[in-house]
């Protein structure tokens, strides 16, 4: 079998990355690295010319409601169809926050102009009347994580809505979530995740980044991730699932 390599493009790495999303990039690498897979992460930034063509695993970080506005007139113009044939093709998408409601139809910012977005998931967002901040534990279903839980810090007045049968990330069991009403959390769709969980949000889930490698590489290419030592990055996960839950996330399947 030849050495895969992880093809990471980093969508608005200068205007979006808040709350050390780059973090996630970082534990991306150095977790593949550590298996002997080749990583190569391309900054793609604003203008024409974006070549996604070989990527297989596409990260839009977060961002204020300003940085929105700079980046979404760009992307509808030079980013979706790249974007599109991408996630066709199979390639993983991880956006947070910001990054994430560009992904939907529409984004109303917090004074109510309306941004349209990618329209790359059926999900739209809308202004909240407060801020949602603070720690978050989701529990995920049908991903096959052990544990089930991801852990995060969000930080957003957007509320967002899944369209009818599309599947959240996971359902919150302490936090806001994707609109802190319906306790549904971010969305997985095929293979694009969106999320409101910053942190950043790989290094304490580790099994959540394992899972994108895996995904991004495809079975053929890697088969299942030789497991890592992971007791730091999982020290760190259940520090904020006893904080938050008040017992640590359990370990079984
Ligand atoms: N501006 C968006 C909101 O407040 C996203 C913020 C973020 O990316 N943290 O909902």
């Amino acid at each position: 079998m030849t050495t895969p390599t992880l093809r990471i493009a980093h969508l608005y790495a200068d205007e979006m990355n808040i709350y050390g999303d780059r973090g996630n990039i970082l534990t991306l690498t150095k977790r593949a690295e550590w298996r002997g897979i080749t990583v190569e992460i391309r900054a793609v930034g604003r203008g024409p010319g974006a070549d996604l063509s070989d990527a297989n695993l596409i990260f839009w970080g977060g961002g204020q409601d300003s940085d929105q506005e700079l980046v979404f007139k760009d992307a509808a113009a030079h980013k979706v169809t790249a974007i599109r044939r991408a996630i066709e093709r199979g390639a993983v998408v991880l956006a947070v926050c910001g990054g994430y409601q560009l992904l939907g139809e529409s984004y109303v910012t917090a004074e109510g102009k309306k941004l349209p977005g990618l329209a790359l998931v059926d999900l739209h967002t809308i202004p909240g009347v407060k801020r949602n901040i603070g720690n978050i534990v989701i529990e995920t279903s049908d991903l096959g994580l052990t544990p089930k839980t991801l852990v995060g810090f969000e930080n957003h007045s957007g509320k967002t809505y899944l369209g009818p049968g599309l599947r959240p990330l996971g359902r919150v069991l302490r936090g806001a979530g994707n609109n802190g009403e319906d306790q549904t959390e971010g969305v997985a769709d095929r293979n694009v995740f969106g999320t409101y969980l910053h942190g950043s949000l790989l290094p304490k889930n580790p099994h959540f980044a394992d899972l994108l490698i895996e995904r991004a590489l495809g079975p053929r290419a890697i088969g299942r991730l030789v497991p890592l030592v992971d007791i730091e990055e999982m020290q760190a996960h259940q520090s904020v699932s006893e904080r938050v839950l008040g017992r640590p996330a359990s370990t079984r399947s």
